[in-house]
């Protein structure tokens, strides 16, 4: 296959010219300065535990000090000395439509004049939720929080309440939140009972978390039938980003359904990453799968903290207050993030959207493949509407146990190498990309050329 920058300068020549101006960007950048950025780091370490307030972000899973952004615009994040990246972390996915998008911005100043937060209804949520539930069918209902995390914790209560059970699966290598009974990892290969991820989780709040290999729908069964009537619900990103981008394998998604059924468990879809990301329905869409929850987040809220749980209007009428299930919270779906979320849904509902994303994207990773091989590194790659993600090694990669298989010193040689040519990616070796639709084929074909570019010299 020949490389896409080929046919790209091919059928564009008028883009040769610009192309060869960025070259000599890059050439520039080689010589990158963070020093600004190394001591706003040092500066923050002194009153922010570790200098960050999300632990990724302080690129210790690739040996160095993170980068300070001041301002953001379109695929662009600028560095607080001055250097500009090509942006594929889009704030770990709400940035679809590009940062700092006009019609978003004046949205947001708009209502925001208005009063930022009331602790009263506006009908704006119930605006933002018809919105949801015309693209996300299976939900039924909805109640909006602020965090992913939020999400998932209220809605493993709820599905608790309804079944009247305790336990819960959860697959390795999945993310849903730092809430207690989710902060669990298997043990090596078979499925384990839960073991507290981080000290300060009780041993018995994660006893109640099984957790299976992703993929796996063997051991799967096997755990509804050693727990037959003790599992409250199934949570599962249904397509993986946390672990780097992860598909099911055919039939899984469809054999978790049949098992959920079979054992009166709910099946919990955790989209916050996917939803409005690979597409407008989310994988539940792609798969035609209807899950009992979902959980939503990132894309909804556009940037600002905004996410949201909901489904089946039985299990739904639980919450308070028109059930028993408490949870409750002062800024939830407040108007200037509820307005920043109905903004991005409906640039992203326009027509050609998504296909314009996913084209964008696949191009992305169809270049980094190729780059790869002309340059004899292993190398594997996926996406799904704008998000993606590579591994160092030749895959496949059906599970966490198979991420972890990848070269994970070679992954950090070409982070840096990409950085300091002006490229951001997801500084860890298992997380998801991200592209927006401010990302043009420029862009791409740019990112494309510096990674062979790096590649050649790993
Ligand atoms: C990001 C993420 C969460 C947590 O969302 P926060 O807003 O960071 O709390 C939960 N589940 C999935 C799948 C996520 O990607």
């Amino acid at each position: 296959m020949r490389l896409l920058l080929e046919t790209w300068l091919e059928t564009c020549p008028e883009n040769l010219e610009n192309w060869v101006i960025q070259q000599k960007d890059v050439k520039m950048t080689q010589q990158v300065q963070r020093s600004k950025s190394k001591l706003a780091f040092e500066e923050a370490s002194k009153v922010i535990p570790g200098g960050v307030n999300s632990p990724v972000r302080a690129f210790r899973s690739v040996d160095g000090d993170p980068v300070f952004i001041s301002r953001a615009k379109g695929s662009r994040v600028w560095d607080i000395d001055g250097n500009e990246y090509i942006d594929y972390v889009g704030s770990w996915g709400p940035a679809i439509v590009g940062h700092a998008h006009d019609e978003v911005l004046s949205a947001v100043f708009a209502v925001a004049r208005n009063g930022i937060t009331f602790g009263a209804p506006t009908e704006l949520e119930t605006k933002l939720a018809y919105s949801v539930l015309n693209y996300v069918p299976s939900m039924d209902m909805v109640r909006f929080v602020s965090s992913g995390t939020e999400a998932c914790m209220s809605v493993l209560r709820v599905a608790r309440a309804f079944t009247q059970r305790s336990k819960i699966i959860k697959f390795e290598g999945c993310y849903h939140g730092h809430g207690d009974m989710l902060l669990v990892k298997a043990g090596s290969g078979a499925a384990t009972m839960g073991v507290p991820d981080s000290p300060g989780v009780p041993s018995g709040t994660a006893s109640d978390t099984l957790t299976v290999a992703y993929n796996d729908l063997g051991a799967v069964a096997a755990m509804f039938e050693m727990y037959p009537n003790e599992i409250a619900a199934l949570i599962i990103e249904p397509i993986v980003g946390n672990s780097g981008f992860i598909r099911p394998v055919p039939g899984f998604l469809e054999g978790l359904r049949a098992l959920c059924d079979q054992f009166g468990a709910l099946l919990i879809f955790d989209e916050v990453m996917t939803g409005f990301r690979v597409g407008l329905g989310g994988v539940q869409k792609l798969h035609g799968i209807k899950p009992d929850l979902t959980c939503l987040g990132k894309v909804i809220g556009g940037g600002m903290p905004l996410a949201a749980y909901g489904g089946r209007r039985d299990v739904m009428s639980k919450v308070a207050p028109s059930g028993p299930v408490y949870q409750a919270g002062t800024l939830s779906g407040n108007p200037v993030a509820v307005t920043c979320g109905l903004k991005t849904l409906e640039i992203v509902s326009q027509p050609q959207f998504f296909s314009i994303l996913t084209t964008r994207t696949k191009m992305l990773i169809d270049g980094l493949k190729d780059s790869a091989q002309k340059n004899g590194i292993p190398f594997c790659a996926d996406s799904e509407g704008g998000m993606f993600g590579f591994f160092f090694q030749n895959g496949p990669v059906k599970n966490f146990a198979d991420a972890k298989k990848s070269d994970v010193t070679q992954f950090k040689k070409f982070f840096w190498g990409m950085l300091n040519r002006g490229v951001y990616l997801a500084p860890s070796a298992f997380e998801a990309g991200f592209v927006s639709a401010a990302h043009t084929e420029q862009d791409i074909a740019k990112t494309i050329s510096l990674a062979f570019d790096v590649m050649k010299g790993l």
